[in-house]
């Protein structure tokens, strides 16, 4: 059984009290290998590694910063049918969509933020013939980043590429459910040459070793995603220790369906905004609204296309449906699927567990499954399920869509697809949401600030947002 290693001052250590956690491949329901259970103990030998390398990091030319970090991307590719694979044992996710988005990110988040920091500038503010003021931006120092399960490796390098190109040094915590990535990232990191310390990766359980890594008195920023009940505790943990603190958090994202939308562009794109990687991505689109007129048609176009999704190994090519990520995420699924037939809801496909032959006979696959004859304010429209699973309602108007669109406690993204200009633009700017997107779904541009309102979050990610957040400021005032 294979033991993954914690990466402390560039080398692969076992956590320093000996003691494993299982990890489980989603798939087949088995334990294919062990990680660290790490403690305080190993949180104090990585921040001595981080303090350590801190300086020298912080004092490379920002050319030789961004020449190392390439390297690391360009490592990324040579590797990337290796990590796909990887990637796609650890989190149930199809082969295809690991190679095609969650690895192509990673290397293109780190080559992304390598090629910021040698544009990234700083204000000037002139005060007439009096004074001029600039903005110095230094690295902050050690920071802390805690990535989810969902997206592996693909959030875990938005995180630690903004923060290592400014001049940080970094701990870093992957989801226990989803270690695999970042540990094989670890010899990428070696391969690249980035320099012992920059980079430190810890495993282990929220409790374990993400709680001291948030509270660590020298550890000045915090970099999270995941929950919102977690992004909670965080800020409750950390209040009166004045760190900085950005928090990605949970959705339930609205889609808007306009009788004038391209049809079958949209259904096509809907089911895909709805279910893809098992609908565990945060932008996922749950709550789909339509407009009265198209109502039936597009139900049964949807419904007809969400039905042939082919659920499968995700290691066959043709898969387009894996497994979800863990056990206990696939029964929390499937209570919220009872709970919404307790609702009232009528079940249009999908709504059970699927047994599969051979290797994947134990594995955590649940239907793609879609919702219909739900209020607006029931539990299943509220919560966040974060699986393979949303709910369709017509609408009457646009103020009734935003309306039912707004009314939730999140505000990560959101799609509209119309072909009105004037609407498109008036209901994008109406929405609570961090993200719009038109007639489209997960274009993204990583220059563009990312991030959610309300309970889906504090701060943004994303181009300069996130080199802000991992510089400190300090304003320079000179007489003249
Ligand atoms: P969790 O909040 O459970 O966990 C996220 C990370 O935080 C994991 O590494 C977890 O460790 C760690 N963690 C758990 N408890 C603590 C703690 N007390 N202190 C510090 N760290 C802790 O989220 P999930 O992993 O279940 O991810 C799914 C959630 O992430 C969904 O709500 C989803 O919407 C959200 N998300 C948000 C995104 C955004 O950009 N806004 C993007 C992607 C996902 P461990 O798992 O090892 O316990």
């Amino acid at each position: 059984m294979q033991k993954l290693k914690n990466y402390i001052n560039g080398e692969l250590v076992e956590p320093q009290l000996g003691q494993y956690i299982d990890n489980v491949e989603p798939a087949t329901g088995q334990i294919y290998s062990q990680i660290p259970d790490s403690t305080v103990e190993d949180l104090e030998q990585a921040v001595a590694a981080a303090e350590n390398a801190q300086p020298a990091w912080a004092a490379l030319s920002l050319e030789k910063r961004a020449e190392i970090l390439t390297k690391v991307a360009d490592a990324i590719d040579g590797h990337s049918n290796e990590l796909a694979k990887a990637e796609a044992i650890d989190n149930g996710k199809p082969f295809s969509l690991a190679k095609n988005v969650d690895i192509y990110r990673a290397s293109a988040n780190i080559r992304f933020f390598a090629q910021a920091i040698t544009q990234f500038s700083s204000e000037s503010h002139a005060m007439g013939n009096e004074a001029i003021n600039y903005t110095l931006r230094d690295p902050i120092g050690i920071v802390g980043c805690i990535s989810p399960w969902n997206l592996p490796l693909y959030l875990f390098t938005w995180k630690i590429a903004p923060a290592l190109a400014a001049g940080n040094t970094v701990i870093a915590k992957p989801s226990e459910v989803t270690p695999m990535t970042a540990y094989l990232f670890t010899k990428i990191c070696n391969e690249a040459g980035l320099p012992p310390g920059v980079l430190n990766i810890l495993h282990g359980t929220g409790p374990s070793i993400g709680n001291p890594l948030t509270t660590h008195p020298k550890i000045k920023a915090i970099s999270f995603t995941g929950g919102t009940s977690t992004g909670a505790h965080i800020s409750r943990v950390t209040a009166g220790m004045f760190k900085k603190l950005s928090l990605e958090l949970g959705g339930k994202n609205p889609t808007l369906v306009f009788a004038d939308c391209d049809f079958e562009e949209t259904v096509e794109n809907v089911v895909r905004a709805a279910f893809a990687n098992q609908g565990q991505i945060c932008l996922c689109g749950s709550r789909i609204y339509i407009e009265r007129p198209i109502y039936d048609k597009f139900k049964a176009a949807f419904v007809g296309k969400v039905k042939a999704l082919k659920i499968g190994d995700p290691l066959e090519p043709s898969t387009q449906h894996g497994a979800l990520v863990s056990k206990p995420h696939m029964d929390k699924v499937l209570s919220y699927i009872e709970l919404a037939q307790d609702e009232g809801g009528t079940i249009l496909t999908g709504g059970k567990q699927v047994t599969m032959k051979g290797r994947c006979r134990d594995g955590f696959f649940v239907e793609p499954t879609v919702i219909e004859g739900l209020d607006n304010n029931c539990r299943t429209n509220q919560e966040e399920i974060f699986g393979p699973v949303c709910t369709i309602m017509p609408f009457d108007s646009d103020e009734e869509a935003i309306e039912l669109a707004n009314g939730t406690q999140y505000g990560l993204a959101s799609s509209v697809w119309t072909n009105d200009l004037k609407r498109a633009h008036r209901v994008a700017k109406e929405i609570e949401a961090g993200i719009v997107w038109i007639n489209c779904w997960l274009l993204r541009d990583l220059r563009t600030p990312f991030g959610g309102v309300k309970s889906s979050g504090v701060g943004r990610e994303g181009g300069l947002e996130a080199l802000r957040f991992f510089t400190e400021p300090k304003n320079v005032c000179i007489k003249y």
